[in-house]
């Protein structure tokens, strides 16, 4: 590392992926693509900003929680909580007295406060395991009822009932793939069973002649009712009438919620588990809750994200279109002026994976030459074709994307020709 600036950056990211970039900038050398006395610029240039490879991208994809892109951005709040916490913090000590102190109480405080409807709460890794332990500690060696509507595969190959039945629990389906009723619910409860499960069909929507049991009516069998209300809403959201909220659940008598912290909760990786006081402290002393439970990064990110200022998965649900019209305008007037094809352009988003299928967001967008694509994706901005354009959809992304958007494609003008 002759170079001061490479050592410099070997303090930074360390030897390696220095010593990498330099080995990638030789051979760029050897093979007469640059000059030999430009190895250490080439090498500069190639280097990561941090030193991983998870890279920030801008979604323009117009899919609100895109899982292939970390479901929800974190709020400036989340974000410096985290930092915060990086290093060591007192999440299990007590500074009053120097002793040890409950693990996590604040963000339990938070998320008990942000759903008074349920009577006890806890965190773990994701909504996957939450089921996971709820199946292990309430229906291991025992059976589960589910309707046949609800056998769901929340995406990767990763099948709902394989992760079910992997705790040892046996699948009692009910019902067929469009009708449900509690009676079929009612005819399956015996000695074996362990508990109801319900759950949101978050990435699809069957139409027509359906029927699905009714909280209330499944709340009111002589068996515990688990809810996965899948998106984590713990209230209701008018912008999306027929998503399930925790509190709405809790109060028609579900004994236990389940949802995801990333999703439209708009937190950090994580499960919820709401409800009962009783069933919550079974789960959290069950062995498999030490396996399951999350670590000081993801209790700073999800206090912060229940106790400060909205999320952006929030914003990006409720802002009015108006205003994703008025940045798409601005923006494409002034590519434009840079000799672009840009137009502003009508357009619908969906809010993904994590909920509301089917729920189409009117949206606007910068509509770009195919051919913008690959360059703009390699600048890490991820937009969708259609119709044989690119769109860069604005519902996905903030305000403070304007600038590095528009940075990115005319970057990328001179890579379309
Ligand atoms: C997303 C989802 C899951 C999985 O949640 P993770 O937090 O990704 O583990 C489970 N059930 C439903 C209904 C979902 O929508």
């Amino acid at each position: 590392m002759a170079d001061p600036r490479l050592a410099d950056a070997a303090g930074r990211l360390g030897r390696a992926i220095v010593k990498s970039a330099v080995g990638a900038a030789q051979q760029r050398a050897r093979d007469g693509e640059i000059p030999p006395g430009a190895v250490a610029e080439a090498a500069l240039a190639e280097l990561p900003e941090h030193a991983t490879t998870l890279r920030p991208v801008i979604n323009a994809t117009g899919v609100l929680l895109h899982t292939n892109l970390g479901r929800a951005p974190l709020s400036d709040a989340a974000r410096a909580a985290l930092t915060a916490a990086a290093g060591c913090a007192d999440v299990e000590y007590d500074l009053a007295t120097g002793r040890r102190g409950p693990r996590g109480s604040g963000t339990l405080a938070a998320l008990h406060e942000a759903c008074p409807a349920a009577e006890a709460v806890q965190v773990v890794n994701n909504n996957a395991g939450a089921l996971v332990l709820a199946a292990t500690a309430l229906a291991a060696d025992r059976e589960i009822i589910i309707s046949r509507g609800e056998m769901v595969e929340i995406g990767d190959g990763f099948r709902l009932p394989d992760l079910l039945t992997a705790t040892g629990a046996r699948l009692r389906e009910v019902g067929t793939t469009n009708r449900t009723t509690a009676g079929d619910y009612a005819a399956a409860i015996g000695p074996a069973t362990g508990f109801i499960l319900k759950v949101h069909p978050s990435n699809f929507r069957i139409e027509g002649f359906t029927a699905a049991a009714p909280i209330d009516a499944l709340a009111a069998l002589d068996v515990p009712l688990v809810v996965d209300i899948g998106s984590g809403l713990l209230t209701p959201d008018q912008a999306l009438p027929d998503e399930p909220d925790a509190t709405t659940m809790l109060n028609a008598g579900a004994d236990l919620v389940t949802a995801s912290a990333d999703k439209l909760l708009g937190g950090p990786q994580g499960g919820l588990i709401l409800g009962r006081r009783d069933l919550v402290n079974h789960l959290r002393r069950h062995p498999l809750y030490r396996a399951l439970r999350v670590d000081k990064l993801t209790l700073a990110a999800l206090e912060a994200t229940l106790r400060g200022p909205r999320p952006p998965a929030s914003r990006m649900l409720h802002t009015p279109v108006r205003a994703l019209r008025a940045r798409a305008e601005r923006l494409a007037k002034d590519l434009a002026g840079h000799d672009i094809d840009a137009l502003a352009a009508d357009t619908t988003a969906t809010v993904g994976g994590g909920g509301a299928p089917g729920v189409d967001l009117p949206s606007a967008a910068i509509s770009l030459p195919a051919t913008f694509e690959a360059p703009l994706r390699a600048r890490r901005v991820i937009g969708r074709i259609e119709n044989g354009r690119l769109l860069l959809d604005l519902r996905s992304t903030g305000p403070a994307d304007d600038g590095p958007l528009q940075a990115a494609v005319l970057a990328s003008k001179e890579a379309e020709v």
